[in-house]
């Protein structure tokens, strides 16, 4: 991650998207304001005896529309800037689906590469109980992010229902199927960013048959957008982890790859492949450009090399804003993450109207309402970015505010 502080580009995007739809000055601070912030620092009993003390937040951004919605990350980089504009951005791609859910996110500073499972349950519980007078199911529902699962979201979902003293299957989503999961959660966010890249294809007159893609970071995101991509008869030439990436200009097979990984901890050293370095990923010659790990990776110093036509946001905040601006000029069609990564907390919604029905759809039910959702968002989108004449972010962020806006001004100022 570069020097660029995330908190700062989620406040710069909202104040460029206010200023053209000049909204109240009043009004844009409030939204760029988070609601409500909670820092624990908590033990946690190691396995070799010894205790440890992690850090953990939740930020609350926004109330406006619903309850607060947004993932847990387990990363050793986690701070609380980075955790207020995953909050941010949260409240943003809530809005630009429609979903009555305004923003929120966690994080623990840790790296669960190098803890144990019974570790990762221990942190799991304690870091739960210590924000668990903020979260519930009509008050700020969590779900995964980077590095973290169902096996976590169930631990969540079992420590707050043993201090409420009955099962709440909603205070957490993308739990496994047996616990108030939803079928189709674990590949909405990629499923959802393969609609959006398919309808942008036909935009653009794209034929996805011959289109070539690259895809950085093989995560819940990247390795299920890669098989979506290959199903679709789209060449995937080039993925990549957090040790590195692997080229093959004939095309991979993501599902091959993905049992690499689970065998060596890496896509890298692929016997078919030819090792790169993420870097080298995000400037190669191909037609879909999917970053689907961490912010901060397209900005001032690569833009000008990316040759990619469509960059589809599967990651949060991957552009910085100066990036932002040079693909503009460049002609590339930005699929912005507050629409792009949108399938997670759209399938995560339907998770939790499950869970408070507790009545289960189908998978098939599931994956057409969320095709609904983003195909509906995309061209909702899209004819902002017609009609304004301004890029899909601005769009996207156009849409977002007018909605939170609305809600805020209807809802008025308590007492
Ligand atoms: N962590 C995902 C995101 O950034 C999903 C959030 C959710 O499902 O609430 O959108």
């Amino acid at each position: 991650m570069t020097k660029e502080n995330p908190f700062e580009t989620a406040k710069q995007q909202i104040d460029i998207a206010a200023k053209k739809l000049n909204l109240d000055k009043d009004i844009v601070e409030w939204i760029k304001t988070p609601r409500r912030e909670l820092i624990v620092n908590f033990p946690v009993k190691m396995d070799d005896g010894s205790i440890k003390i992690f850090t953990g937040y939740r930020v609350q951004h926004s109330i406006a529309r619903g309850p607060c919605k947004g993932g847990i990350r387990y990363h050793p980089d986690v701070t609380l800037d980075e955790v207020r504009a995953l909050a941010t951005w949260m409240t943003m791609k809530c809005a630009v689906l429609n979903l009555p859910f305004g923003g929120a996110k966690g994080g623990v500073i840790c790296n669960p590469k190098e803890m144990s499972k019974e570790e990762l349950e221990r942190l799991t519980r304690r870091y739960t109980s210590e924000i668990s007078m903020i979260i519930g199911p009509e008050r700020d529902i969590p779900a995964p992010d980077v590095y973290t699962n169902s096996q976590v979201m169930a631990w969540i979902m079992d420590t707050y229902s043993m201090n409420k003293g009955y099962s709440t299957l909603g205070v957490v989503t993308g739990k496994p199927l047996g616990l108030g999961g939803s079928k189709g959660r674990n590949e909405a966010t990629a499923r959802g960013c393969v609609f959006t890249i398919r309808e942008a294809a036909k935009k653009m007159g794209i034929d996805l048959k011959k289109a070539t893609a690259a895809i950085q970071g093989y995560g819940n995101a990247g390795s299920i957008a890669a098989k979506l991509l290959h199903e679709m008869g789209v060449k995937v030439i080039a993925v990549s982890d957090s040790k590195g990436g692997i080229l093959n200009e004939n095309g991979i097979d993501p599902v091959d790859v993905l049992k690499h990984k689970e065998k060596t901890g890496s896509v890298i050293n692929h016997p078919r492949c030819k090792n790169i370095t993420n870097e080298e990923l995000l400037e190669l010659e191909c037609d879909i450009l999917v970053p689907a790990a961490l912010e901060n990776v397209i900005t001032s110093k690569n833009a000008h090399n990316i040759k990619a036509k469509i960059i589809a946001e599967a990651a949060n905040g991957p552009t910085t804003p100066e990036a932002d601006k040079i693909l503009n000029k460049k002609g590339v069609f930005i699929i912005p993450d507050i629409l792009a990564n949108a399938g997670g907390v759209t399938v995560s919604y339907f998770e939790w109207v499950q869970d408070l029905q507790a009545h289960f759809w189908t998978e098939d039910e599931v994956n057409a309402k969320l095709e609904n959702c983003m195909v509906e968002s995309f061209n909702d989108v899209y004819e902002i970015h017609e009609k304004e004449n301004v890029d899909m972010r601005m769009a996207a962020y156009m849409l977002a505010l007018t909605r939170v806006a609305d809600a805020i001004k209807t809802r008025g100022v308590f007492p």
